[in-house]
Parts: C-alpha cells; sequence; structure tokens
C-alpha cells in the first residue's frame, strides 16, 4: 500500500487522531508533495506486526498481504484472515 494522499479534511482528521495519540493516526502520508511517516516511537517489530495483523483483520483484508477478503468462513460467518490466493497457497503446503 502506498501513502495516503491527504487533502485538508483528511488532514484535519489525521491530526485529530494524531493529538488523541491514537494508533488510527499511523501510517506514511503524502500532503502537497511531502511525504509524513508517523510511527509509535520505540514499538518493537513484534508489536508493529501485531498491530498490522489487527488493523488488516478490522478491514477485512488479508493478513498476509493486505488484498481485500470476499469469501467468508462458512462455519464462522466471518471473512477468511486470507485472500484467495494465500488461501490455496497454504492449502497447498498443508495438504
Ligand atoms: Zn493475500
Amino acid at each position: 500500500m502506498g501513502p495516503t494522499r491527504l487533502g485538508t479534511e483528511t488532514l484535519r482528521r489525521m491530526l485529530a487522531d494524531l493529538r488523541a495519540g491514537a494508533d488510527a493516526a499511523l501510517g506514511t502520508y503524502l500532503y502537497k508533495g511531502l511525504r509524513i511517516q508517523v510511527s509509535r516511537y520505540g514499538s518493537t517489530g513484534t508489536a508493529r506486526t501485531a498491530r498490522l495483523y489487527r488493523t488488516r483483520r478490522e478491514r477485512g483484508l488479508c493478513v498476509r498481504c493486505g488484498a481485500g477478503v470476499t469469501r467468508k468462513n462458512p462455519s464462522s460467518g466471518k471473512l477468511y484472515r486470507l485472500c484467495e490466493a494465500h488461501r490455496r497457497k497454504i492449502d497447498s503446503v498443508s495438504a
């Protein structure tokens, strides 16, 4: 995923998240040709990975590649955690 382009309104929202110290402010942004990188200071790789997994899961994105997941697990009724390509790849490894 590339940087999020900020307009006046999205910049205002991002600054509000930033002021609140919310995880929602984390990310890479582009504003008038300037790149803004917001990351958690002192965060370990493990914490970053856990946060990435959680946000992708909440947004219904593949936890491996961030692609949108469309199919649901019939037994739980929830979206699969992997996209079709990664589900196939992992199924073929375990089969
Ligand atoms: Zn994937």
